[in-house]
């Protein structure tokens, strides 16, 4: 197992870099929120995270996930099994990570996608950590409007796109944005690192992925906590400008 590496980038918010994907666990008290959690090989991984900061899994209060591709949820059924621990998304997202529909590229797609060395490499990474999986999670349920009654306070932000019910989640008292893959810093298939968009095959829909950034522009705060790549600091306007401009 690879030992996560864990920061606290902000009072109760941590951040767990695994190995090509992020998790972030907000804690409050004696209890905390779990937000995405890797791949199915990275269940391990979690569960160190969550030691790391000096708690039990026995104080997980929900799980929220921004999107219901494997290297976000892949670890939920084996961590929560035999638990009643509600995990929570938006309602299109729900239905995503019940698996009634699929939308996702499978790792050969993708490497079919591209003659890159690097995407040849991500693959082989995937099917390791067990990323080709179309298991879901059946206990996922929508979640009511408004701020979230959790550790972190979280408001979910609906971006459809990436995937059609993809949600990133707001802390207004922390100045925190989990952004999810709607906006990312890096990602094992690209070399150039700052605030981006995916390579298109990874989205769902480009086009609505593009416009839901705007929705970011408008939030108060200045860490930006993507579901690949490290944790920028900035305004989510000057991230959502340099991720539209970039070149790909
Ligand atoms: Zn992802």
């Amino acid at each position: 197992m690879s030992t996560p590496t864990v920061t606290q980038v902000a009072d109760g918010v941590h951040v767990a870099q695994g190995t090509s994907v992020s998790w972030i666990l907000l804690t409050e008290g004696d209890a905390f929120t779990l937000v995405d959690a890797g791949y199915p090989g990275d269940r391990d991984a979690v569960l160190s995270s969550i030691e790391q900061i000096g708690y039990s899994l026995d104080q997980l209060e929900a799980v929220l996930v921004t999107h219901a591709h494997v290297d976000h949820i892949g670890s939920l059924p084996r961590l929560l099994e035999g638990r009643d621990v509600p995990v929570l998304t938006s309602e299109v997202e729900a239905h995503h990570a019940r698996r009634e529909f699929l939308e996702q590229a499978t790792p050969l797609q993708v490497a079919a996608a591209s003659w890159r060395p690097r995407v040849l490499a991500w693959s082989l990474h995937v099917v390791a950590a067990g990323g080709t999986t179309k298991a879901g999670v059946p206990q996922a349920q929508g979640f009511a409007e408004g701020a979230l009654d959790l550790p972190g306070l979280p408001v979910p932000i609906v971006t459809p796109g990436h995937t059609s019910g993809h949600t990133c989640y707001h802390l207004p008292h922390t100045g925190v944005l989990v952004t999810g893959d709607a906006l990312v810093t890096g990602h094992p298939t690209v070399r150039r690192t700052g605030p981006q968009l995916l390579p298109r095959m990874f989205h769902h829909d480009v086009a609505a992925n593009r416009r839901s950034l705007d929705q970011l522009r408008r939030l108060s705060g200045d860490v930006l906590l993507p579901g690949h790549g490290v944790p920028w600091r900035g305004s989510y306007a000057d991230a959502v400008d340099q991720a539209l401009n970039a070149r790909r």
